[in-house]
């Protein structure tokens, strides 16, 4: 047997990457999974929504899954980064950057498996990275419940701003949307905000300010500072790696590798699960459509192997 040939390469062990390997591997798959260490939560200090699992910190979850990967002598875990990946007349290659090689490696498999997730844009806001994740987030659905009725802040501009603005106000009422500049407000939009009495400053942010983590303030380059117990943001995200892109796959509109049902791409034997592939954008429903990806490889291995 060729020791450099998987039956599926995964790229990315989060919890979409993970999850497919635990299916796979206990399909008696040779799998490879390699992780560049990336987390897109990793700022964040308590995963919410995922059942039984609810609040806990996201380094212990992916470490729990990772020993629960270690029973499968299928499963192969390396850490690094896949620079590459191409089609071959009868599989896939990657190439493999680990800290410890001095040279790539290149690795080949039947199938291809991309959980390479998603990197949020943040706001460029002097002071934020020390509250992301404590007192500033992006979605209302992960971590709303713990800012509920608090005095909050929305940063955005436009459609954008306005949906989150509103969304966020099933939250909480009392809001102030901070566009840090020009609104780019329609008249319509302002009206809606208006209806669920959500303020709009137009400002420029000079920074924010707190403590151990804790929003307390937004400071403008001029008026008085914004006294708030958080702040939420919508400035959107972009794929966590070139890979769909380099391989061929088609994106839907809103820049989503566009996959079909259990994930399946444009691109024959090539699959995407996770943030990558989808708006949801919560851990269960990646470890889910990791688990559903799995599922079709397998299948389409056996019908191969039958064949
Ligand atoms: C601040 C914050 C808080 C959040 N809170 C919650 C919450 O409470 N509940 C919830 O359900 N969701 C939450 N999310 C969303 C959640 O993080 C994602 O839905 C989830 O991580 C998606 O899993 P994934 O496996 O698709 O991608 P990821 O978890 O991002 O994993 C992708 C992995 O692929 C690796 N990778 C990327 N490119 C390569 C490459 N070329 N080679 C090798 N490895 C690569 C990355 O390093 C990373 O480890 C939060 C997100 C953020 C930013």
């Amino acid at each position: 047997m060729d020791k450099s040939r998987f039956d599926v390469i995964i790229v990315g062990a989060g919890p979409a990457g993970l999850s497919a390997a635990l299916v796979l591997g206990r399909s008696r798959r040779r799998v490879l999974i390699c992780d560049a260490g990336q987390p897109r939560n990793a700022a964040s200090h308590g995963l919410h929504l995922f059942l039984t699992r609810d609040g806990i910190e996201p380094a212990q979850f992916l470490k729990i899954a990772r020993e629960q990967l270690r029973p499968y002598d299928t499963v192969t875990l390396r850490h690094g980064r896949v620079a590459d990946a191409r089609r071959l007349a009868d599989g896939f290659e990657v190439v493999l950057e680990t800290k410890d090689s001095a040279k790539e490696e290149r690795v080949t498999a039947r199938k291809l498996l991309l959980a390479t997730g998603v990197v949020d844009t943040l706001p460029e806001l002097e002071g934020l990275p020390a509250f992301y994740g404590r007192s500033v987030f992006h979605c209302p659905y992960c971590d709303g419940w713990e800012m509920r009725d608090q005095p909050l802040a929305v940063y955005g501009r436009g459609e954008n701003g306005t949906g989150l603005a509103l969304e966020l106000s099933f939250w909480s009422r009392d809001l102030v949307l901070c566009t840090d500049g020009p609104p780019e407000l329609s008249q319509e939009e302002r009206e809606r905000l208006a209806q669920r009495r959500i303020e709009v400053r137009e400002d420029k942010i000079r920074r924010l300010e707190g403590t151990d983590g804790n929003l307390e303030r937004i400071e403008f380059e001029k008026g008085d500072p914004l006294p708030v117990r958080g702040m939420f943001f919508s400035t959107g995200n972009s794929q966590g790696s070139d890979l769909a892109e380099k391989l061929g796959c088609r994106f839907t509109s809103e820049g989503c590798v566009d996959t079909g049902e259990y994930e399946i791409t444009s691109v024959p034997g090539v699959y995407v699960a996770g943030d990558a592939s989808r708006l949801a954008q919560f851990v269960i429903v990646a470890a889910a459509e990791g688990a559903q990806a799995a599922l079709a490889i397998n299948k389409e291995l056996m019908k191969e192997d039958l064949d």
